[in-house]
């Protein structure tokens, strides 16, 4: 009984200070954040493992369109230890506003803020969502606010206020040239608070998977994976997987730090587990991969099955 209390005292200030390190270590780590955030313990939150042969086939979830993501905008971009991710702010440069998402179900325009990533450490793997209980070495957010909210504030105040696009890691052989930039920049902010004004921006699509490939995803109404956990987030998370080299992964679970204690500790786990599904429904894109049972039960099985039901009870005439 007293452990409440005594949680409440001792990581609610530090939290509010920005020691993210305690989000993340035992045992102040994910499972007690509803204890001192409410919200973290709702009905709508994220991360969650994408039973892929139980979502449900969406016609309207056609392909999303990316605005601005395949041309480098002009200006500089700062890459950041925040004190538990490393963060780019898009927002910072100028006509950042361009890079946008619309369609693909959502309704408006989604403007992107930033980008950051969440990681394992040496021996087990750290993506946030998982597919069919499979967790990735890694996972990338791309955060976008509702370009009917001014500030990420407002927007947290309605459950339309943002979506984030989620994109997993594989292990590959070779070293995925386009992340040479972000990598490389890793040693000069270990420490939390460090940061590194990168030389020069390239296309957000460098990062990710060739465009043709996004029209498979999922798409369900989750929260942010960070308290206060609001539900507020519309996420995408995408079935193709992102290669990057071992060394290039390992260069995240290396080099970094979280926000200093103690006694300092590296940057590793900063994933929240997967949360309860309860009764949402994650919804598959038009290319996306479910089995071919969920695709085809509403359309042809369902009146074939009729059909037949109708044969049997039907006597000769
Ligand atoms: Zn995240």
């Amino acid at each position: 009984m007293m452990r409440i209390p005594l949680l409440l005292g001792i990581t609610l200030p530090l939290v509010l200070a920005g020691d993210y390190a305690l989000l993340f270590l035992l045992p102040l780590g994910p499972l007690h954040w509803k204890e001192i955030m409410p919200a973290c313990g709702g009905d709508n939150q994220s991360p969650i493992n994408i039973v892929r042969r139980k979502s449900q086939w969406d016609k309207d979830l056609d392909e999303i369109l990316f605005e601005g993501y395949d041309q480098a905008p002009p200006g500089r971009w700062r890459l950041l230890n925040d004190g538990h991710t490393v963060v780019l702010n898009l927002g910072g440069a100028p006509a950042a506003e361009q890079i946008n998402i619309t369609k693909g179900g959502l309704h408006g325009t989604y403007q992107a803020l930033q980008f950051h990533f969440h990681w394992g450490d040496l021996n087990h793997n750290g993506s946030e969502h998982t597919l069919d209980g499979i967790q990735y070495p890694m996972e990338l957010h791309i955060v976008h606010i509702n370009s009917k909210y001014k500030t990420i504030s407002e927007a947290k105040g309605h459950p339309n206020g943002l979506a984030v696009l989620a994109f997993l890691f594989k292990v590959s052989d070779a070293d995925n040239t386009n992340y040479n930039t972000i990598v490389a920049a890793l040693k000069n902010i270990s420490q939390a608070d460090n940061y590194v004004d990168l030389a020069s921006t390239f296309p957000l699509s460098n990062l990710l998977p060739d465009m043709p490939l996004l029209s498979k995803y999922y798409r369900y109404k989750g929260s942010l994976t960070t308290p206060n956990c609001d539900e507020v987030v519309t996420w995408t998370v995408f079935e193709e997987l992102i290669p990057l080299s071992k060394s290039q992964l390992d260069a995240f679970k290396k080099m970094l730090y979280f926000r200093k204690m103690a006694t300092t500790s590296r940057m590793t786990n900063n994933f929240r587990p997967i949360q309860p599904l309860h009764s949402r429904k994650v919804y598959a894109s038009r290319d996306a991969t479910i089995s071919s049972c969920s695709r085809l039960a509403p359309s042809f099985v369902i009146p074939l099955f009729l059909y037949v039901l109708v044969g049997l009870f039907s006597g000769p005439s």
